[in-house]
């Protein structure tokens, strides 16, 4: 049987819910949905205000605008991430500005981000990597001391913590995703926490448009007009109705993965002391949401031999990212602060092994077997 890379796992109440937003007739943006997501997102991170948007990347994109960025300003983030990481920040004329990442937890390494600070830069993007968080009190700490912006690319950070703390709710604004391959999903979705209070009002105008409609239903106005540049950011209720049963499901659906992960952890824990692959780290002041199960295979090996055997064995895998300083949009927008031989390392070795709700014991100890068999194979010819 073909063990597929990712698997999306619906809870059963979604299409229940969407059969309510179809019986309601109101299919725009900002409906009850809507509503009961933001308020089980500010309740449950505990973040100053949540706001739908229709991806991740449509957050980061009004986080740019929000901070107002001005062509020239720099933004200190790793190269190791996700495209809209950067590019958000690039659509405001903003420059990219790359530093290597750790070789534990592959997050940016907040030891390089001061040395990369200059007079141009205006934020610092951690991006919490499979959900672990980023040292965020000394990103923090340098973001206080040269005056800028801190946004979490929480992406795959949602259920996660630092300290205890809900990621995307430390810096100045977070980002989190509900695409299919997260963990709580809408198919395509997103949600932008605004931490700053001064930062809301200013955030609603952007996300409809660039018009107070929002103000205009909460009666605070008596009509609604064109106030700032805009786009429109938000889902309509269907996507909210299908989100509502994924976030009221959100624990469980947590508590599953993390015991897959954990699996993997245990069945792997002897062939990393054989030297024959690098686990993931987890350091223990980081509570984690299990978004992703990777193995950093020896350098002597050749990836897409590892892959094409398990493959074989009809076991799908994949890897990422190209780093953004060596692709062709990195290159011509974005510059690299530090080496990048830690990033250039991690993204040569790196394997993702598939890891969904629904996976079983049996098929996580065949996906094991083949790995390693793979691996001694190839090494020992
Ligand atoms: C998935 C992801 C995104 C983009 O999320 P979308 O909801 O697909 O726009 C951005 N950054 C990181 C780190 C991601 O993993």
């Amino acid at each position: 049987m073909q063990i597929p890379f990712n698997k999306p796992y619906m809870t059963g109440k979604e299409i229940q819910y969407i059969a309510k937003a179809h019986e309601l007739g109101k299919l725009a943006g900002d409906g009850d949905f809507t509503a009961k997501c933001h308020d089980w997102l500010e309740q449950q991170t505990g973040c100053n205000k949540a706001l739908l948007t229709h991806s991740c990347t449509a957050a980061l994109e009004m986080a740019a605008i929000l901070l107002d960025l001005q062509p020239g300003d720099e933004v200190i983030m790793p190269s190791y991430t996700f495209v809209s990481t950067a590019n958000a920040f690039v659509l405001r004329g903003a420059v990219p500005v790359f530093v290597d990442i750790r070789p534990d937890t592959l997050n940016i390494n907040e030891k390089l981000i001061e040395a990369a600070v200059t007079a141009r830069t205006r934020a610092i993007v951690p991006v919490h990597y499979a959900g672990v968080a980023c040292e965020m009190s000394e990103i923090l700490r340098i973001a206080k001391k040269h005056n800028l912006s801190v946004v979490e690319d929480a992406a795959q950070g949602v259920m996660s913590t630092y300290n205890g703390v809900p990621l995307g709710t430390i810096g100045d604004i977070g980002a989190y995703s509900f695409h299919e391959t997260k963990n709580v999903i809408a198919g395509e979705g997103g949600a932008l926490l605004v931490n700053r209070p001064d930062l809301v009002v200013r955030a609603e105008i952007i996300r409809e448009k660039g018009t107070d409609r929002a103000r205009f239903f909460r009666g605070v106005v008596d009509k609604y007009t064109w106030q700032d540049i805009g786009s429109s950011f938000l889902p309509g209720e269907i996507i909210a109705a299908f989100l509502l049963a994924q976030l009221e499901d959100a624990q469980n659906i947590t508590a599953l993965r993390l015991a897959r992960w954990d699996y993997y952890h245990t069945l792997l824990e002897s062939a990393e002391a054989e030297g024959l692959l690098t686990r993931p780290t987890v350091p223990a002041h980081c509570g984690h949401n299990a978004h992703m199960y990777y193995v950093l295979l020896p350098s002597q090996l050749e990836r897409q031999e590892v892959m094409d055997k398990l493959k074989e064995k009809l076991v799908s895998t994949v890897f990422h990212y190209i780093p953004l300083h060596s692709s062709p949009a990195g290159q011509h927008f974005g510059r690299a602060a530090t080496t990048m031989a830690v990033t250039d390392d991690a993204s040569a070795r790196i394997l993702r092994l598939p890891l969904w709700v629904g996976l079983t014991d049996e098929q996580q100890e065949h996906i094991v077997s083949v790995l390693l068999s793979s691996i001694n194979e190839l090494i020992h010819g």
